[in-house]
């Protein structure tokens, strides 16, 4: 997931119908192998790709093998080779005075849709598999100072379901054309997408939706959040049906919210609508720690197996799903939350979703935020005097302050409502 986010865990501690067709009959083509998943993030979150940061051999590494994996299945390119390259300038390389972009490239392949009127629409199914690499910038551990951080998780994961996907689709042959993508540039602030969006192989308003997925190798209690499911009308509909025809259904949950911190927002903020698959943080996000031995990759294939018969009952739909812009809350802002050094030490439960008010799953040992006195479970809903109604509110009122000052913190702990002073440390400090 991207920097921002990584930015707000930073400071926080650790993170963050009726036209529905009947679903076809369980198939072989729609079961994952999570051998396959288990080998290819075992390759992608290796030392020898060292954590594939963007602009690096590593990540050049990766993409050459994602480009061959294509070939193998017999996808086809959009263009002359499987590597859309571009130049990743981030909004940090800026801001230190960094003028020229990095070299790097998107992997995407296609899948011509069998029939002859809906394959001239698209659904789009994408993960970013670039990573933090040795660059101690934008980790959670900087005392790692240089090692490398293999973003197992984050996102060898999602690249491997993409890759699974691929593989499924191709024997199922569905009606609309598909595209495979693998960006590049994503922690970097979503430069992969943003430029695939800018430079699509296919008209933009030809794509019926785009299917993402970011960290989700870590599947635990059968939790799986489900971002976007509002973007479209028959979405959270074609959801629920995929669920239940699990053997095992999952907890589902999550925010209907197009935006978020992940390369579904590019499409989004193009009027597509989106889901993004996520089994959620934890303790390993954007560290060292986050490696092939912590992933559970039977979870992951199952979380695959429901992605396949959601995107199976989109391509079922006899006209593309309803854009919904009336969810749109906000794009990740950007320019606020740059530069920002503050650190308190929290970590948001990111399942939390719709509740009003910003859950915490924990605190980080030592950190302000447990010398203050805040603990799990409780509930921020006022921050310096700002009310903090989710994520982002929280972020905004947190960047607005610098380390060193002493903020009160209204929260509800065990339902009754109290106040808390702390005491903003700065971020890697
Ligand atoms: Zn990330």
């Amino acid at each position: 997931m991207i920097k921002e986010f990584v930015a707000l865990a930073a400071l926080s501690g650790a993170v963050g119908c009726a036209s529905m067709a009947t679903p076809r009959q369980a198939t072989l083509a729609g079961l994952a192998d999570s051998t396959v998943i288990h080998d290819d993030i075992a390759y992608l979150a290796s030392d020898r790709l060292e954590g594939r940061l963007t602009g690096t051999p590593g990540n050049d590494s990766a993409a050459a093998y994602l480009a061959r994996r294509y070939a193998t299945l017999g996808l086809r390119p959009t263009s002359p080779g499987y590597l859309q390259k571009f130049s990743a300038h981030s909004a940090a390389d800026a801001h230190v005075g960094i003028m020229t972009g990095k070299p790097t490239q998107n992997v995407v392949a296609i899948l011509p849709g069998t029939d002859s009127r809906l394959s001239n629409e698209y659904i789009v199914i994408g993960a970013h598999f670039d990573h933090l690499g040795r660059d101690s910038q934008f980790a959670l551990d900087p005392e790692a100072k240089d090692a490398i951080r293999k973003g197992a998780d984050d996102n060898a994961s999602g690249t491997a379901a993409v890759l699974q996907l691929a593989r499924m689709f191709k024997r199922a042959r569905p009606r609309r054309s598909v595209i495979f993508v693998n960006f590049s540039g994503e922690e970097e602030g979503l430069l992969g997408s943003e430029w695939f969006v800018d430079h699509a192989p296919v008209p933009l308003d030809s794509i019926v939706a785009m299917i993402n997925f970011d960290m989700v190798g870590r599947l635990r209690d059968n939790k799986l959040l489900v971002y976007g499911t509002a973007t479209a009308t028959e979405l959270s509909a074609l959801l629920d049906s995929a669920n239940v025809h699990g053997a095992v259904p999952f907890k589902i949950s999550g925010s209907g919210d197009g935006f978020g911190a992940s390369d579904q927002s590019s499409f989004y903020g193009r009027g597509i609508p989106v889901l993004h698959f996520f089994t959620d943080n934890h303790e390993d996000y954007h560290r060292a720690t986050d490696d092939v031995q912590k992933i559970n990759s039977g979870g992951e294939a199952r979380v695959v197996d429901l992605a396949y018969r959601v995107v199976e009952s989109i391509d079922h739909l006899g006209s593309r799903p309803t854009f919904n812009r009336s969810t749109a809350a906000s794009p990740m802002r950007t320019s606020a939350s740059s530069g920002s050094q503050v650190y308190l030490g929290t970590i948001p439960d990111m399942a939390a979703g719709d509740t009003p008010g910003l859950k915490l799953t924990g605190v980080r040992p030592a950190s302000p935020a447990e010398t203050g006195g805040l603990m799990a479970g409780d509930v921020i809903i006022e921050f310096g005097g700002v009310k903090v109604t989710d994520l982002q509110s929280y972020s905004d009122a947190l960047y607005a302050h610098k380390p060193g000052d002493t903020v009160k913190v209204g929260i509800v702990r065990a339902g009754k409502p109290m106040q808390i002073s702390v005491t903003l440390a700065k971020r890697g400090g």
